[in-house]
């Protein structure tokens, strides 16, 4: 039995005063024991997280450095700094840092092994573009970026992983992939890994994330292969965010 996950990626938004506010209200929430709900914070707010909804909350990161010891490597963040300040997950090629900034599937493979050196759960994302899907290429835009992960780091990496299917045309549109489309996806990604290890593949959780909100959360969480959330904008409202993960518990 997967335990699902809703987890909250407020992106670069954030100042102190709203931080605390949104805070506030999360820590005001009632929340089902059988979700694991977590939040992503911009690095600059992880502390002020960890200290203030350490206790209910996974908190987790955007992203990491290449390599998990610190050291020279001007403006990066190393994921053993990270699990030192209480992050226990890791966001690991989110379709923004894929296309805006450039990272390649080679650097998100160190990334990726950075975060499971330093004891943190990385979370893979995969998507393809509008382009992609509508071109029929879904399934084997995801199956390259999953198959060039496992060729890297080996399938026994996904042991102590989670992936997010995030279809990029889905993210901060107001768009959402169907619950079928989703779990098609879904199930794909599961049946690639089974074919690596079946243990694996039965044990890991998918989540979905591209406009997922209070709406649309339970259909979506109700398909037998999706395993809670990313949520992006929805999760910077406190009583948004408690209401999708009350809806992975049901
Ligand atoms: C995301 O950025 O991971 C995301 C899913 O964003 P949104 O929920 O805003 O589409």
């Amino acid at each position: 039995m997967r335990r699902p996950l809703v987890a909250g990626n407020w992106k670069m938004h954030g100042t102190r005063a709203s931080v605390a506010e949104l805070v506030a209200g999360l820590a005001g929430l009632e929340l089902p024991e059988s979700v694991e709900a977590a939040v992503i914070p911009s690095f600059l707010f992880t502390e002020y997280v960890v200290a203030n909804l350490g206790k209910r909350f996974v908190v987790g990161a955007q992203d990491c450095a290449i390599q998990s010891a610190q050291g020279a490597l001007t403006g990066e963040v190393a994921s053993t700094q990270l699990s030192d300040v209480g992050c226990s997950l890791v966001l690991i090629g989110h379709s923004e840092r894929r296309s805006i900034i450039g990272e390649s599937d080679e650097i998100l493979a160190q990334k990726f092994s950075a975060a499971l050196d330093a004891g943190l759960v990385p979370v893979l994302c995969v998507g393809e573009s509008l382009a992609q899907r509508e071109a029929g290429k879904t399934l084997s835009v995801i199956d390259e970026q999953l198959g060039s992960m496992i060729a890297q780091v080996g399938i026994e990496a996904f042991a102590r992983a989670v992936i997010a299917y995030e279809p990029v045309w889905a993210i901060g549109t107001g768009l959402t992939a169907s619950p079928q489309q989703a779990q098609d996806v879904h199930a794909a990604i599961r049946s690639r890994l089974a074919g690596e290890s079946a243990e694996i593949a039965q044990g890991i959780r998918i989540l979905y994330g591209g406009s997922v909100k209070a709406a649309n959360a339970a259909e979506l969480f109700g398909m037998p292969d999706i395993d809670g959330g990313l949520v992006g904008g929805a999760s910077l409202n406190a009583d948004e965010f408690g209401a999708i993960c009350r809806a992975a518990g049901s």
